[in-house]
């Protein structure tokens, strides 16, 4: 399989709160490379190794133009052969992407990691909000299966969302569920920062107490099995963030990831 490849998507207009996720890229990326760990994933995968994984830099777009650019440059990367992980910005980027990765990579099946099942049919007047990806998603067919894992926040109308779309609800309070993480065909990654709880990740537009520690955030994404053809990591937001916990938690997420798409 291809070289996963970073990808900054720096976006955070369709967050419904507070903005700041659109600077985390750059902070993950120093967080990723700081000299304070060092560059083996708990797996046995040696980051270092030149040519494991690659960078595309940052994405550049005018606000407006932003989901357009999002599905092309995923695309492209995807067309170069490569598995794109992209570094969030809000939670509304994973429509784009995933429109991208489904076109190429359809009957994909996804790991939603969230406090929130993102499901709501339109939020404070917009369909596109951070609120939305996975109503969007499911309602354009793009994905064959999709399970959210770390779930805390569902209300009336998210669940019949839920039902309406066929998505496999896994709340915080059934954790574990290891076995749900297995897929066959095509599997693409979405790891939303609130599923883990906010005493070790503040860093975050919506604090939502009751989640993962970092050690089931990790045991969960060593669990999947399956063949991963791309992965992001969202909501981080630097403005929320307490001597850069956050951004050292997002690196570690990231490296337990790319080790299991590098090696398995
Ligand atoms: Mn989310
Ligand atoms: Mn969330």
């Amino acid at each position: 399989m291809g070289v996963p490849t970073l990808i900054g998507v720096p976006f955070d207009a369709y967050s419904s709160y507070l903005r700041g996720a659109g600077d985390a890229p750059a902070r993950i990326r120093e967080a990723l490379r700081c000299d304070a760990s060092n560059s083996w994933t708990e797996t046995g995968v040696d980051l270092s190794v030149a040519g494991v994984y690659g960078d595309a830099g940052d994405l550049a777009f005018a606000e407006e133009d932003a989901f357009a650019a999002i599905e092309a440059g995923v695309g492209g990367l995807l067309d170069q052969g490569k598995r794109p992980v992209s570094l969030g910005g809000d939670h509304s980027i994973t429509y784009p992407i995933v429109k991208a990765v489904a076109r190429r990579h359809p009957e994909v099946t996804i790991f939603h990691f969230d406090a929130h099942p993102d499901l709501y049919e339109e939020f404070q007047g917009n369909r596109l909000s951070h609120a939305c990806p996975v109503a969007r998603i499911m309602e354009s067919g793009l994905a064959k299966r999709l399970v959210q894992i770390g779930i805390r926040t569902i209300n009336r109308h998210q669940q019949e969302q839920a039902q309406r779309f066929g998505v496999e609800v896994v709340e915080m309070r059934e954790l574990p569920a290891y076995e749900k993480l297995k897929a066959v065909g095509p599997l693409y990654i979405t790891f939303d920062m609130d599923v883990l709880d906010p005493a070790f990740a503040p860093g975050v537009s919506h604090r939502e107490p009751g989640g993962m520690s970092v050690r089931e955030a990790i045991a969960h994404v060593h669990a999947i099995e399956g063949e991963i053809v791309g992965a992001d990591l969202v909501e981080y937001n630097p403005v929320e963030d307490v001597a850069g916990v956050t951004a050292t938690v997002a690196a570690k997420i990231l490296k337990e990831i790319l080790g299991k798409m590098i090696a398995g």
